[in-house]
C-alpha cells in the first residue's frame, strides 16, 4: 500500500471513531460501527444485518415497553453504575458497599484487610450509617453518592407506586449482563471523546488517562504482520468479519463478575483509533466551530464545520448578530418578495 493510500485509510479508521463516540446512544454507535466496518474492510453485503442481528440491542429489549417502564430500567441501571462507582472509591479504604436500605438510610458494607502476602480479603460485613460511610468521602465523592441516594428514592418511589415494579425489575436482572455491557460501552465511548477533544484542541497526549488503557488492550489483541501480495509488509486487523457476525458471549457468574461481551465490540475501534494516532493526522482531527461536535475534515482546506447545516446556521447567526440579515430582509421587501421566499 503506498503512502498517500496508507493516509487515507487511517483517516478513515478516525472517522470510525468519531461517528463511534458521537453518536447518540450506545445501540447506534454500534450500528455506526458495523456500516463504517463494513465499507472501509469492503464487508459482504450480508454483514450489516447479521452483525446487527447478533448485537444484545437495548431497543430491542425493550421494545415491548412503555416509557415508564423504560424509565424505571434506567434507574435501575444508573443505581448499579453509582453503587459500583462507590464502591471503587471505597476500596481505597477496604471497603465495598454491598447494599443500601433505602427505609433506614443504611449502608451493608463488606470490610477487606490485606494478608501477609499482599492479597486483599475480604473478612466482615457491616451496617453503617449514611453519616459514617461520609467520613470516607472527599468533596466530588460526596456528590456521587448524593446522586445514588436521590436514585434509590425515586427507585423506592416507583416501588411504592407503580403496579409492574416487580416485573420490570426482573426484566432487568435478567438482562443484568447486557446493560452491564452497554455501560461499558458508554463509559468507553465517554472517555475516548474526552481524548479526542483534547487532542482536537491542541493537547498532547500525555495529559490524557485513557490512552495508556487503550495502548494496552491494543497490545492485547495482537494485529498481525504479514507480506502482501504486493510484496510489502502490511498488517491484519485483530477482528474478523465472521466473528463480529456472531453473536457474543452473555453469561452472568455471579453478582459481582459480569462477561466482557462487549470488548468483542470495542477491539475494531481501539485498531482503528491507535492505527489513526500512529499516523500523523491530527490535524485533521476538529471540533466543529458551530456545534462544538468532533469531526474529522476532509482536506487540508480551512474546513471549519462539521456539516454544511452547521456553516448555514453559523454563517447567518453571524449575519443576525451584524445586522446583515436585517438590512437582505429590507432590501428583499422593498423589491417586493414574499416573507417566505427570503425568511
Ligand atoms: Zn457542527
Amino acid at each position: 500500500m503506498n503512502k498517500d493510500n496508507h493516509d487515507k485509510i487511517r483517516k478513515k479508521y478516525g472517522s470510525l471513531v468519531v461517528d463511534f463516540v458521537t453518536a447518540q446512544s450506545s445501540d447506534d454507535a454500534i450500528y455506526c460501527l458495523f456500516q463504517n466496518l463494513s465499507l472501509i474492510f469492503e464487508y459482504n453485503d450480508f454483514f450489516l444485518q447479521n452483525a446487527w442481528n447478533a448485537f444484545p440491542r437495548i431497543k430491542k429489549l425493550e421494545s415491548s415497553l412503555n416509557k415508564i417502564e423504560k424509565k424505571i430500567i434506567a434507574l435501575l441501571n444508573k443505581r448499579r453504575e453509582f453503587l459500583s462507582s462507590l464502591s471503587y472509591l471505597l476500596c481505597t479504604s477496604l471497603m465495598e458497599i454491598k447494599r443500601y436500605d433505602r427505609k433506614n438510610k443504611l449502608f451493608t458494607v463488606l470490610k477487606g484487610r490485606v494478608d501477609e502476602r499482599c492479597n486483599f480479603q475480604y473478612f466482615k460485613e457491616d451496617v453503617l450509617s449514611e453519616s459514617s460511610i461520609k467520613q470516607y468521602l472527599n468533596d466530588n465523592e460526596l456528590n456521587i453518592l448524593k446522586v445514588y441516594i436521590e436514585t434509590e428514592e425515586k427507585i423506592l418511589d416507583f416501588e411504592k407506586t407503580f403496579d409492574g415494579f416487580d416485573k420490570i425489575n426482573t426484566i432487568y436482572i435478567n438482562n443484568i449482563d447486557i446493560y452491564w455491557g452497554h455501560s461499558e460501552i458508554e463509559d468507553i465511548r465517554w472517555r475516548i471523546k474526552l481524548l479526542l477533544n483534547g487532542i482536537a484542541s491542541g493537547r498532547n497526549l500525555n495529559e490524557s488517562k485513557i490512552i495508556n488503557r487503550i495502548l494496552l488492550y491494543y497490545r492485547e489483541c495482537h494485529p498481525k504482520i504479514i507480506i502482501s501480495k504486493d510484496g510489502i509488509l502490511d498488517e491484519i486487523p485483530p477482528f474478523s468479519e465472521e466473528a463480529l457476525q456472531e453473536k457474543p458471549q452473555l453469561k452472568m457468574n455471579n453478582e459481582e463478575t459480569f462477561s466482557n461481551w462487549h470488548m468483542h465490540y470495542m477491539i475494531p475501534v481501539i485498531y482503528c483509533l491507535v492505527q489513526f494516532l500512529l499516523t500523523n493526522q491530527y490535524p485533521f482531527l476538529r471540533l466543529c466551530d458551530d456545534c462544538d461536535n468532533l469531526y474529522i475534515k476532509k482536506n487540508a482546506t480551512t474546513q471549519r464545520f462539521c456539516s454544511s447545516k452547521c456553516r448555514m446556521h453559523f454563517n447567518s447567526q453571524k449575519a443576525i448578530k451584524s445586522g446583515k440579515a436585517k438590512e437582505y430582509k429590507r432590501k428583499k421587501r422593498l423589491e417586493g418578495a414574499k416573507e417566505s421566499y427570503y425568511g
